[in-house]
């Protein structure tokens, strides 16, 4: 490792993980890829090589699946009570807490945020999805049902539903939040009780299997949980058209959705999608702005702007404009930017060169678009995938950058005039409907702005608060179907319906 840029000293059991030869989890074994091909996983601050994981094509994927499909028929999974199932699920959060330093490395590491907030969010809610969907385990059942079965007058019936897991489930993960989406995907499956073939982002495979060999520390029987690493155009799209799968659950780029959609057409899996977003974060005139101004900030700035939900439209009623844009601007210009592990980072470096040319691909097109950052606007020069923490002002409601998810730490503000109906409007004026954000103290503004925004989650005076108890997910090309809380269990579950002549 370049010493210039990792001047921070990995603590013991992170080396040693780091040393060690990485794997794929199939079926309980740790084993290289059947071609027996690697790729190299890059620090995005230094750049440099700190891994390098197998290369996992279809037919790894294939085993995978069939590993999978053998737990879900007849391992001990297939028995088990939902109470030790629980157990099972709850000790694996307890198991990410006692290890969150070294996950919160590991994360830090491979996808550049600061170890700091790797630690303080993406740990903790990582393992808080565990717990949570632990007690859902429990908790899953069908319904006694009344029939009037009209055409045979006078014959009782006994009538009841079962909620049955899906089956084999097939999960492809981005590398925003690699651990987190983990847990995102693999908690409410295993509540419910199905098996996994876990696809992990290229860019970012390494919590995941940390991750798996904690899974196995918990308890989890073998195969229950599969861990691919692989690229997506091989791996992912094995995995999605994989005809022994029954469901796939996707988070990632729109585009890569619908991609998945035409792949799952094959047997017709079920699918779940959660993609991306341009969510408005309007601030309106009588909110505290200290408050909306950091808050906006936040909205755009967290994770570098690399969420699917992040704030990346700002709207601001027009007599405070000025005010919040340079509150913005101000905040932009003073986060310190650097290599994750320096304690003293705030902004990290984007996941890759990808990801940075193209977030610096959307900076020239604003300008070509007659955009103008009041802030930032530019790569950061040196090695690191860095980019500065941008404000777009000048904007056009049409332009590209005010359409389309940049996915970086860019915002555009824009100012309106106190017309609801013309600013929910162009607030819904997306092709994507994930989240917004409202800040205002007009308790009744809040309420019917909130109803009347097409977006699956809406924050008043607040913005990225994320709760296991939550549900997440998208309206429009945000995708289909609900994360978190008790409406992502219908993701893993088929419901049976049972009537009996009695
Ligand atoms: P991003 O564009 O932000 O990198 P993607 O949507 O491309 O996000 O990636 C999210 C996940 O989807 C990753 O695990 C990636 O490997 C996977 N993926 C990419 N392309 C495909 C595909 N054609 N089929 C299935 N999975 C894919």
């Amino acid at each position: 490792m370049n010493p210039a840029t990792q001047p921070f000293v990995l603590s013991q059991p992170t080396q040693a993980f780091l040393h060690q030869p990485k794997r794929m989890l199939i079926g309980g074994q740790w084993v290289e890829a059947v071609a027996g091909q690697t790729f190299a996983v890059h620090d995005p601050a230094g750049e440099n090589i700190i891994a390098h994981v197998p290369e996992g094509r279809a037919e790894d994927v294939d085993l995978a699946v069939r590993a999978a499909r053998r737990a879900f028929e007849s391992g001990p999974w297939a028995t088990m009570s939902p109470a030790e199932r629980g157990k099972i699920i709850w000790r694996i959060g307890d198991l990410l807490l006692q290890h969150a330093d070294e996950l919160a490395e590991i994360e830090s590491l491979d996808n550049g945020k600061p170890r700091a907030v790797a630690y303080a969010a993406d740990v903790p809610l990582s393992a808080d999805m565990f717990h949570y969907m632990a007690g859902w385990a429990t908790k899953i059942h069908g319904n006694h049902l009344s029939l009037s079965c009209l055409y045979t007058p006078g014959v009782p019936y006994h009538a009841y539903t079962r909620s049955e897991p899906i089956g084999v489930v097939g999960q492809i993960i981005p590398w925003n939040f690699p651990l987190l989406m983990a847990a995102w995907k693999l908690a409410p499956a295993l509540a419910a009780g199905c098996t996994v073939v876990l696809k992990v982002a290229e860019e970012t495979p390494l919590s995941a299997l940390r991750l798996g060999e904690l899974l196995q520390a918990a308890g989890l029987p073998d195969g229950v949980v599969n861990i691919v690493t692989g690229y997506g155009e091989t791996a992912g799209a094995a995995l999605a058209a994989h005809p022994g799968v029954d469901k796939v659950a996707f988070t990632g780029s729109t585009e890569v959705g619908r991609l998945i959609v035409q792949a799952a057409a094959g047997n017709l899996k079920k699918v779940s999608l959660e993609l991306g977003g341009k969510s408005p974060n309007i601030i309106f005139k009588d909110a505290d702005l200290d408050t909306a101004i950091a808050g906006a900030a936040s909205a755009i700035f967290f994770n570098h702007g690399q969420c699917c939900c992040a704030g990346s439209r700002l709207y601001v009623e027009k007599s405070v404009f000025d005010r919040v844009v340079d509150g913005v601007a101000n905040i932009a210009q003073k986060i310190k930017l650097g290599p994750g592990m320096d304690p003293n980072t705030e902004m990290g470096p984007l996941v890759s060169s990808i990801q940075q040319n193209r977030v610096c691909g959307y900076l020239d097109l604003g300008r070509q678009e007659g955009a103008r950052a009041v802030v930032g606007g530019q790569r950061r020069q040196g090695s690191g995938y860095f980019v500065e923490p941008t404000v777009l002002v000048d904007t056009q409601p049409q332009m590209r950058v005010v359409q389309e998810e940049i996915f970086g730490p860019v915002v555009v503000a824009m100012p309106f005039e106190n017309l609801e109906d013309e600013l929910v409007a162009e607030a819904n004026n997306s092709i994507y409907g994930l989240a917004a954000g409202i800040w205002t103290h007009d308790l009744s503004r809040a309420h019917r702005v909130a109803a009347r925004l097409k977006a699956g989650t809406v924050w008043v005076n607040c913005y990225n608060i994320f709760d296991a108890s939550l549900p997440f997910g998208g309206y429009k090309q945000s995708g289909w179907g609900r994360e978190s809380s008790e409406a992502v269990l219908s993701n893993y579950l088929e419901t049976k319906a049972v009537a009996i002549r009695l």
